[in-house]
């Protein structure tokens, strides 16, 4: 991942449309492609395959909206620190603009386009009554205090508060983000609108949150990873399983895989990797991992490194992380048969060339880690409804609602003779494309 990050840092601004004519393949320009020309690229194969006309496609990949703010900050150490805060809003056409807020030192514009239009396509493949967008700040919160935080927190939200609304484009928790970050906006935004609790998603349950919010995601792969490995005969019971990544995604998949009777052999964090042939002990870990905000030093039989986890002799690999940690150089060693997509874009678009030439199945992101922003879904229903829905409806709806798109993915694949990411881009382009072409252009 480093590599593939530095390669792209001193990249020209990328053109908005990702590129028109005579597409390379990835294989020719893979590491050279930023997060959002990657994204096109997934894009443009499924548009390919729908027969999709150049005039349309533009006009899907465009991004409606992007705004960029400056953010400085008096941080507590005395210094005045200044970051840019960005929210890209990708499509409208389906409904609201949705999508996360992540912290982090190499957010920059290309990469919030890439998960923008990302959240477009996830949103259409869940069938959910909105469109994309995703937000950040380049700053890494480890070296900031928690007051900086809400200061900065509180900033970019009077910054973008015009832009953002419960009908508009509804934030939620990301990368370094959670439902304290979302109460500080709730605060914020109501200074200029009145209280709105429909305007983020991911809330603490107190302000309006929805039980099993924070579970969602981790449990939304697990669902999508039964389907998948029920088509491909792998019983989960007993199968071998690691995951990168133990933040909030990774740490309650560890739990659900465990739960469902596969056995955890690897989980890691910034640090490294806990390693176990007999299977972790799942509960425990989270709860000292929580406790010492990283997985304990020598917790496992060994300790390996994260990039030694992805290619572990596993049957089921969890990307939980960050994006391109499964790249061209590490793809041929992977030895999972199934990968599921906890984090966004994990795979570069060489490293599913390679997987597709394999016939090692990949769910994508768009599907797999679709559980969060459909349990956002639910919270904002009841929120706009002023109602709570008990923890195990929410289960059961995810649960119904995960299953759904499984089944239209899978379709698609099937009737298309394409792999699951294809076909999920295709189910959601057909879906972004109707919706457009009804509203009309303007
Ligand atoms: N950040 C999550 C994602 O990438 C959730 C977004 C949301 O709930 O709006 O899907």
């Amino acid at each position: 991942m480093p590599e593939d990050r530095r390669s792209r840092a001193p990249q020209p601004h990328p053109e908005q449309t990702g590129g028109t004519a005579a597409e390379p393949t990835s294989a020719e320009v893979g590491r050279r492609l930023t997060p959002f020309q990657a994204v096109n690229l997934q894009f443009d194969r499924a548009a390919e395959l729908l027969g999709i006309p150049e005039d349309l496609r533009i006009s899907l990949k465009t991004p409606y909206r992007e705004v960029m703010v400056e953010l400085p900050l008096r941080c507590s150490d005395g210094e005045i620190r200044t970051f840019s805060g960005y929210r890209v809003q990708h499509d409208n056409s389906r409904g609201p603009m949705k999508g996360g807020l992540r912290y982090h030192p190499e957010v920059d514009l290309d990469e919030v386009r890439a998960l923008a239009s990302l959240m477009t396509w996830k949103t259409a493949v869940m069938d959910l009554p909105y469109g994309g967008a995703k937000g950040g700040i380049n700053c890494d919160p480890k070296t900031l205090s928690d007051g900086d935080v809400e200061t900065l927190t509180r900033r970019f939200t009077s910054r973008i508060e015009r832009f953002i609304g419960a009908h508009e484009d509804i934030p939620a928790p990301d990368v370094n983000t959670n439902a304290q970050v979302m109460a500080w906006i709730v605060d914020e935004f109501a200074k200029y609108h009145g209280h709105t609790p429909a305007v983020v998603t991911g809330k603490p349950v107190a302000l309006g949150g929805s039980e099993g919010r924070e579970s969602a995601t981790g449990r939304g792969v697990l669902f999508a990873t039964e389907r998948a490995a029920a088509d491909m005969d792998l019983p989960l019971e007993g199968a071998r399983v690691a995951i990168q990544g133990f933040g909030n995604v990774g740490s309650w998949a560890a739990q659900f895989f465990h739960d469902a009777g596969a056995r955890v052999v690897a989980v890691s964090d910034v640090h490294g990797a806990a390693f176990d042939g007999d299977g972790l002990d799942i509960p425990p870990l989270r709860e000292e991992a929580s406790k010492a905000r990283r997985i304990p030093e020598g917790a496992g039989a060994e300790t390996l490194t994260n990039d030694e986890l992805l290619i572990m002799d596993v049957d089921i690999l969890v990307p939980a992380a960050l994006g391109n940690v499964l790249h061209l150089r590490n793809a041929p060693d992977v030895q999972a048969r199934l990968i599921a997509e906890g984090a966004n874009h994990p795979t570069t678009p060489d490293a599913d060339e390679e997987f597709r030439r394999r016939g090692v199945t990949v769910i994508p992101d768009i599907l797999a880690n679709a559980g969060g922003v459909t349990v956002s879904y639910f919270e904002w229903v009841q929120n706009l409804q002023r109602f709570r829905w008990k923890a195990e409806r929410v289960d059961e709806e995810l649960r119904a609602m995960m299953d759904t798109a499984y089944d239209s993915v899978r379709e698609m694949a099937t009737r298309h003779e394409t792999d699951l990411r294809t076909a999920a881009f295709a189910l959601a382009i057909e879906r972004v494309a109707e919706a457009t072409h009804l509203r009309g252009v303007g």
